[in-house]
């Protein structure tokens, strides 16, 4: 219609990357280097970073050929965690308009971390984003790394978590880890050095990822793989690489709340003795039995355990201050 096209000297694009100062967007034409209208602001919750990786924007086109975004178009889904320092009270957008959430772990070097998967898990839960699990480095797995890997394919894989191991190096998995990417909106989380940019880069090689050789340790390196960056596939749709996610957080859940996000501890929620059970320390806890009957994994139970501990602490485990400094002049 031509009532929804945009004036002459306008364009609607995507948000590539947010630096802070500069955020880049991609419009059907072009990349555009804009900065956000001072005032713009979103809805009722106060967020320290009004645009977010993967936001849909309206941009005015100025004469030296760089942008001004005026408005940012309504996310289908945003991952968000709480901001802390200064900020605290605010939210952090991560990224936005994702369908899915790709957590990556390795079979080793460094080794998975379930309690990682479930946070992730169940914040995508709670922002209702599907998300899905990679094991990647199996050429490395033998023996107990080998039985590990599958115990976790096969635990994520029952709860309907949509699963693959990988190898980088051999290929294995890559293509059908590509197929799952192609058309779709996603976002890819998990610790560095797992291998996310290798496999990044042999399901698009022309992405040119920079892989483990650049040093994590150092500041530069850290600077340079800092922020999260919207990656268009020839596929179709994008993946959002995304580091901060490795301190994806919970966001205002209560300790009673926890358990739906659980999927598969849902069912058994209406049969503990207590309405108010939080199935840690209550007599006659229907989830505990099913973990006892081994009908949900233990390591699940762990996980719920541990982030439930947290919620009782006051909230999410807190961001690094090195994430913190980031957004703070936003
Ligand atoms: P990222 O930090 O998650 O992006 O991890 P990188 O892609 O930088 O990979 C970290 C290191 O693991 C690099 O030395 C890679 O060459 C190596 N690597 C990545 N994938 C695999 C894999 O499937 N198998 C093995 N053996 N090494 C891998
Ligand atoms: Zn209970």
């Amino acid at each position: 219609m031509a009532s929804t096209l945009p004036h002459p000297g306008t364009a609607r694009g995507t948000v590539l990357q947010s630096t802070g100062s500069w955020i880049t967007v991609q419009t059907d034409a072009r990349r555009i280097r804009c900065r956000v209208r001072g005032r713009l602001r979103l809805g009722a919750v106060r967020t320290t970073n009004p645009v977010a990786v993967g936001d849909r924007v309206s941009v005015r086109i100025n004469a030296d050929g760089t942008g001004l975004i005026t408005a940012v178009l309504d996310r289908d889904t945003s991952l968000t965690r709480r901001a802390a320092g200064r900020n605290r009270g605010t939210e952090q957008v991560l990224v936005s308009n994702i369908g899915t959430i790709w957590i990556v772990q390795a079979a080793t070097l460094p080794n998975p971390n379930p309690g990682f998967i479930d946070r992730v898990l169940v914040s995508a839960e709670i922002q209702g984003i599907k998300a899905g699990l990679i094991i990647n480095k199996m050429d490395l797995a033998v023996r107990e790394t080998a039985t590990r890997a599958a115990e976790l394919y096969q635990t994520y894989g029952a709860l309907g978590i949509e699963s693959y191991l990988t190898s980088a190096v051999t290929g294995r998995g890559v293509e059908a880890f590509a197929k799952a990417l192609a058309g779709q909106s996603s976002a890819i989380a998990g610790p560095s050095g797992v291998g996310k940019s290798t496999l990044l880069n042999k399901v698009e090689p022309g992405l040119n990822l920079r892989s483990g050789i650049v040093s994590n340790k150092t500041r530069k390196g850290r600077h340079t793989t800092s922020y999260a960056t919207l990656l268009p596939l020839s596929s179709g749709g994008f993946v959002i690489d995304t580091p901060g996610i490795r301190e994806f957080g919970l966001t205002d859940l209560g300790p009673s709340e926890l358990s739906h996000y659980f999927c598969e501890f849902r069912r058994y929620i209406g049969g503990c003795r207590f309405g108010s059970c939080t199935h840690d320390h209550e007599p006659g806890c229907s989830i505990k039995d099913a973990v006892e009957r081994r009908a949900i994994a233990k390591t699940r139970y762990r996980s719920y355990q541990n982030i439930l501990k947290s919620l009782r602490n006051g909230g999410d485990y807190r961001p690094r201050r090195r994430a913190a400094r980031r957004w703070r002049h936003t």
